[in-house]
């Protein structure tokens, strides 16, 4: 195998470090943990990555291209075992009952353990997603170090950090140690760290027990973009936080822009520069229909060209479906709506887009603000009320559906508000679109050769030069 690619020093005759990857099986986590994958082996060190067999299945396009292009890239599929906990085998995306696909993944622990026993070498170190805390017996029992990935953005991980250390688990108000002002009503901040759902309580504590443990903590998000959060979540942890993102930018977008020729794309090529706002909760939040409902009427009212993409599973009920195709009637011509999956990454890119409503999970705020693309904010859970945050008070890149801290049901006037103001003139929209291109600017500046994200992985792959050996 070759040597590392330091780049800058050439002479290194070690042979590179081989790193573990641990993913949570699941879209938004598995996705960016693959393009860290991508991202180490392009600089020439090793990476097994580690799923079960049916999610294996999600990763067969990467195993393929690693294998042409020669890239030291393993996807290892550990042994599922069946339990008697009430989840049969290969159901392992069951979204239905999230906490209990978490606790499932722990009977990993003993197949990947056994996996990484069974290398002739040491790796030189498991880089874990933090949902799952049973890498910390495995890291321990092999002798090798854990970096988690921390899948959220820096600043909810800092929000969450502070808020676990001053106990304050059940308030509202300003999260406390943070190097900007933070408020949540009580009702957001019990959705943001999860103290609304009692039966986590265990779950989320190992979570956090899982980080501070950990010899560090891989992020995906760029010094140009959350710097100070970086600096004050590695003062908190006490141990590095490597910035490395966006890991997308680094291959998978250009592949997405070069190889779409579907009909959003070819719809959106007749579209006007920055003209439609692009419409997408993310692969898990579920809309009830009269929340289907207010949106589709807020954007029919807001008057501006759309594109939405509305879940097959939101759509089940008969009267939903005739309602979706009354309203495709009445707006052809402005809209555009996708029913399932749409290419996320080359919509985002093309130049028709310019505007994106989001739940605000971290996959698509940064893979908006990297396109430079502002957004409307509509969390539903978790950290994505923190990033919801983030995007409008902190960089300035977002309009929020609704006044903040107000959980009333949606209505369409609300959307509709949200949609003008982010589209329409004025100084403060165009403020807004002028702090993104410059995000966008600082994210491909940031994976660039001689770029904060690149150095600090060439850091990182120094840090964990590996010897090969089993002593
Ligand atoms: N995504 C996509 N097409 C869709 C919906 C989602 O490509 O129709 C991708 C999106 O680009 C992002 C991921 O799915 O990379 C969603 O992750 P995020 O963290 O935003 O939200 P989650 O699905 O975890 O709630």
């Amino acid at each position: 195998m070759a040597p590392v690619d330091v780049e800058t020093e050439k002479s290194i005759t070690l042979p590179p470090p081989h790193f573990v990857l641990v993913p949570l099986m699941g879209q938004g986590h598995t996705t960016p943990m693959a393009d860290l994958a991508c991202l180490i082996v392009g600089r020439g060190a090793r990476v097994s990555l580690v799923t079960t067999p049916v999610n294996a299945a999600r990763l067969r396009g990467l195993a393929a291209m690693a294998r042409s292009a020669l890239l030291p890239l393993e996807i290892v599929e550990l042994p599922f075992p069946p339990a008697d906990d009430g989840l049969p085998r290969g159901s392992n995306d069951n979204s239905d009952n999230v906490l209990q696909l978490f606790l499932s993944l722990y009977r990993l622990a003993g197949p990947l353990e056994a996996y990484v026993r069974s290398l002739p070498w040491r790796p030189s170190c498991i880089i874990s997603d933090s949902c799952n805390p049973w890498t910390v017996g495995v890291a321990r029992s092999v002798g090798i170090p854990r970096l988690t990935f921390t899948g959220p953005s820096c600043f909810y991980s800092l929000c969450d950090f502070n808020v676990a250390k001053h106990g304050l688990l059940h308030n509202g108000g300003v999260v406390p140690g943070m190097p900007v002002q933070v408020e949540l009503s009580k009702d957001t901040w019990a959705a943001a760290f999860l103290t609304c759902m009692p039966a986590w309580g265990k779950f989320v504590e190992e979570v956090r027990e899982g980080i501070r443990m950990a010899d560090g903590a891989v992020v995906n998000t760029f010094l140009g973009l959350e710097e100070q959060f970086v600096a004050c979540y590695e003062a908190a942890l006490g141990k590095p936080v490597w910035a490395l993102g966006p890991f997308f930018l680094n291959s998978r977008d250009e592949e997405a822009r070069a190889v779409d020729q579907s009909a959003v794309i070819a719809w959106l090529d007749m579209m006007d520069q920055s003209t439609v706002v692009y419409v997408c909760f993310g692969s898990l939040a579920q809309m009830l229909p009269k929340q289907l409902y207010e949106v589709g009427y807020g954007l029919e009212d807001s008057g501006k060209p759309f594109l939405w993409v509305v879940k097959e599973s939101e759509i089940v009920l008969p009267e939903a479906q005739e309602w979706l195709q009354a309203l495709e009637a009445r707006t052809a011509g402005q809209g555009l709506i996708v029913r399932g999956w749409a290419p996320q990454l080359a919509i985002l890119s093309h130049r028709a887009v310019g505007g994106f409503m989001t739940h605000c999970g971290w996959n698509s705020l940064l893979e908006s603000v990297a396109h430079g693309v502002p957004v409307i904010t509509w969390p539903h859970f978790g950290d994505q009320f923190l990033n919801e945050w983030l995007a409008v008070h902190v960089l300035g890149v977002g309009v929020p559906v609704m006044p903040f801290g107000n959980d009333k049901a949606m209505v369409r006037g609300h959307i509709a508000r949200a949609v003008s103001e982010l589209m329409g003139g004025g100084a403060v929209a165009e403020e807004r679109r002028i702090k993104c291109k410059e995000y966008k600017e600082r994210a491909h500046g940031a994976i660039a050769k001689g770029g904060s994200s690149h150095e600090n992985l060439t850091l990182l792959l120094h840090s964990f030069m590996w010897s090969g050996s089993k002593e």
